[in-house]
């Protein structure tokens, strides 16, 4: 890059590593959760519990009655616990070349379909044919035996054996038996019944039971919502999806920001929203300036894997991406493929490759000696968040740091027992 902007030295030391973990599943409980019922009493009680959600009796007693628990459904809760695995594992094993082919291959199959959605919903193709390949992988997902299961089943067994996230499963198993109480799913398409992921994501574009019943459409116009085996539908459904949570019309998602020589890394607060023209100003500018066609437009700024990572500019409509899915892992490769979907180039700043993730007890340890010296994490919960970020930001500038907020082996080490130079927090 030209001088006026900051190098992105590809590192050579193992000094850094991410502490993002993709928590893309579930949240995981921090206390030791209640003891499930036997399953067998657990799903009459359910039986019992659908008569009060509306559910006809008959149709509970025909789904759940002679239902088995699934082992496989049990062990894939435990598995999700710690990540430990770097934000740029995440986003290449989502963003590959494969993938990338196959997303610009459904864009020029589908391209009347994409034209519509968008005409109707004024959300761009590129987002949407991302998603649809971070969720199913076009939905070459949906015809893998092994990954797809009977929605019912999977969710009676989260309701029963996950009694820590309880009502959040019994939730979504109400959604499901209401969606087969009234006839919503083509099932005479469906000889698996309703289907979905062993948490119960369903179709295309992996939609809970009860966000398809607020929020899938019917757009092929055969009066079935079908995000199983209609593309139309699936992928309209996303788009009402991410309108009906603000997604803006003819506003991307932000860009890859190029950032000057000694840029001032708490300036990357991730709250702080900045017209382009004052980013300018401070010497940032988009990697890809068709990204912000107004220089009025406000953005914010993020450096996720820190100061020697890339930094990015994120607009608002970054935050409805993240009410699809909270893990800024994801939402970043849903935004991220989505340019190269569109032929955009690659990041221009590579990743801090190099050094090991901390582990979830030393996140937990990091959180719980920032909070102990007045740099407040919103709690010890192992995930680097924007808290516990801001907290990160806060202790950094407090002994000097650069203030990126970025949680690696050095950093916990030096407020292990490092030099203690630090003024105390106001
Ligand atoms: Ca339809």
């Amino acid at each position: 890059m030209s001088s006026p902007i900051r190098s992105c030295p590809e590192l050579r030391i193992a000094v850094l590593a991410c502490a993002l973990a993709p928590t893309v599943a579930s949240a995981a409980s921090e206390a030791s959760p209640p003891v499930p019922l036997p399953f067998e009493t657990c799903r009459t009680d359910l039986i019992a519990w659908a008569a009060s959600q509306a559910v006809p009796q008959g149709l509970a007693e025909a789904q759940l009655g002679s239902l088995t628990s699934d082992p496989e459904v049990l062990a894939a809760t435990t598995s999700q616990g710690e990540f430990v695995r770097p934000l740029w594992d995440y986003i290449e094993a989502s963003i590959t070349p494969a993938r990338i082919e196959a997303g610009r291959a459904k864009l020029a199959d589908q391209a009347e379909t994409f034209a519509a959605i968008e005409a109707r919903y004024g959300v761009d193709r590129h987002i949407l044919a991302a998603f649809w390949g971070v969720e199913s992988s076009f939905g070459a997902v949906l015809d893998n035996p092994a990954v797809v299961k009977p929605v019912v089943r999977s969710l009676a067994t989260l309701a029963c054996g996950d009694p820590a996230r309880a009502p959040y499963w019994r939730n979504e198993l109400s959604a499901a038996l209401q969606i087969l109480a009234w006839n919503q799913a083509p099932l005479e398409r469906m000889p698996g019944g309703l289907t979905g992921s062993w948490a119960g994501a369903m179709g295309h574009t992996q939609f809970m039971p009860s966000v398809y019943q607020r929020d899938a459409v019917d757009f092929d116009g055969d009066s079935k919502r079908d995000i199983w085996t209609s593309v139309p539908d699936a992928l309209a459904s996303t788009a009402n999806y991410l309108r009906a949570h603000g997604w803006k019309p003819g506003e991307g998602w932000g860009s890859e920001a190029l950032l000057p020589d000694g840029f001032d890394a708490a300036l990357a607060d991730e709250t702080t929203p900045r017209t382009l023209t004052a980013w300018r100003a401070l010497g940032v500018r988009p990697a890809r300036p068709a990204a912000f066609p107004d220089e009025a437009a406000e953005a914010t700024l993020i450096l996720p894997a820190g100061i020697r990572g890339p930094a990015f500019l994120l607009r608002p409509n970054f935050a409805v991406i993240l009410r699809y899915n909270t893990a800024l892992a994801y939402a970043l490769t849903v935004a991220l493929l989505s340019d190269r979907l569109r032929g955009d180039p690659g990041l221009v700043c590579d990743w801090p490759r190099g050094d090991r993730v901390l582990t979830g007890d030393e996140r937990r340890d990091l959180q719980t000696r920032l909070t102990e010296r007045g740099f407040a994490t919103g709690g010890v919960d192992g995930k680097i968040g924007p808290k516990t970020r801001a907290a990160l930001r806060a202790f950094q500038g407090s002994i000097g740091l650069p203030a990126d907020g970025y949680a690696d082996p050095a950093l916990l080490e030096r407020i292990r027992g490092g030099p203690s130079t630090e003024t105390q927090p106001k």
